[in-house]
């Protein structure tokens, strides 16, 4: 069983020509509201790609909440942790552009109630998914306990925020975007990425994943850097694409090592950028199946 422990919210989105720079206003396209927030998105990119999974996270007394819970049970996701709070379900503004880039700003609302209590028993959990979307404390308990109890630890380091070493070293797997390894990287920032990826390898993390958009990624272990190239795709939103390179990179490493893992999230996430939305975007193991073949 992987257990996803974040934040779940509702995603407004709105398709514009060119994103707006600071002060402009721009006319877009009908807006389009789906289920999100990064844990939400990995979990469900995870049942997708087969896994049973679990999520742990807090979802508000609004109409929102009970709508994002079903969406998550009708990808046959364990909500029995998802704990319903009295206030706003998190929500997220999410502008795109023609190219397919974004921006985003995020109302976390009840995502910051998620508390180090609201950890289930570890029974039967092989594999713990963190993000930075909950509170940076809950997100240390969570570690602590699953590496108390044997249980793979993956943190999604986003959005970026710099770290200290004690929480590194409780992580197995860190995955960062380019901006990400920059906010973590403290005086390295700027350096070449193998060079920085081996010094925050020293920080703790026993392995190490860089994702590069279009450029793929790059990713550290056994003391060597490697690099995957993208499944070249016509992105029309790249929404989701992280979080589904994310669900799917743990979804298989439970049967393969990292550099087949890692070919398979880029599958996935690339099929991700063919299509709007964040969770609605995301590929069930046939199509991820049929693109590797
Ligand atoms: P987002 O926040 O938009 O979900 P991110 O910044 O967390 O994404 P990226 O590095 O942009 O993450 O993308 C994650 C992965 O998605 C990449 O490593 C790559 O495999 C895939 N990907 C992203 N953009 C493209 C693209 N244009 N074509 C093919 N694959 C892509």
């Amino acid at each position: 069983m992987i257990l996803v422990a974040g934040s779940i919210n509702i995603d407004f989105a709105v398709q514009v020509q060119a994103l707006p720079a600071p002060g402009e206003t721009v006319m877009g396209s009908a807006y389009l509201v789906s289920p999100g927030g990064k844990g939400a998105n990995q979990a469900v990119a995870c049942a997708r790609a087969g896994a049973p999974v679990q999520f742990v996270g807090c979802a508000g007394s609004d109409a929102y909440g009970d709508q994002l819970r079903e969406a998550l049970q009708s990808d046959g996701i364990d909500t029995t942790s998802l704990r319903r709070v009295d206030g706003q379900t998190g929500a997220a503004f999410v502008t795109v552009g023609s190219d397919g880039e974004n921006t985003i700003a995020v109302a976390s609302g009840v995502n910051q109630a998620l508390r180090e209590a609201d950890l289930p028993e570890l029974n039967g959990v092989t594999h713990l998914i963190l993000q930075l979307e909950i509170p940076l404390e809950t997100v240390r308990a969570f570690a602590q306990a699953a590496r108390r109890a044997g249980v793979h630890v993956t943190l999604n380091a986003a959005p970026a925020h710099p770290l200290d070493d004690e929480l590194l070293g409780l992580v197995d797997l860190l995955i960062v975007n380019a901006g990400e390894l920059e906010a973590l990287c403290g005086a390295q920032a700027g350096a070449g990425l193998e060079y920085q990826l081996e010094v925050l390898s020293g920080r703790g993390p026993k392995a190490i994943v860089v994702t590069l958009g279009a450029d793929g990624a790059a990713f550290w272990t056994n003391g060597r850097c490697h690099r995957s190239a993208a499944f070249a795709v016509q992105a029309v939103d790249t929404t989701g694409a992280g979080d589904t390179f994310v669900g799917v990179l743990v979804a298989a490493l439970r049967h393969m090592d990292l550099t087949a893992a890692v070919q398979r999230a880029s599958a996935a996430a690339a099929l991700a950028c063919t299509q709007r939305g964040a969770q609605i975007s995301m590929p069930r193991l046939s199509a991820i199946e049929r693109l590797l073949a």
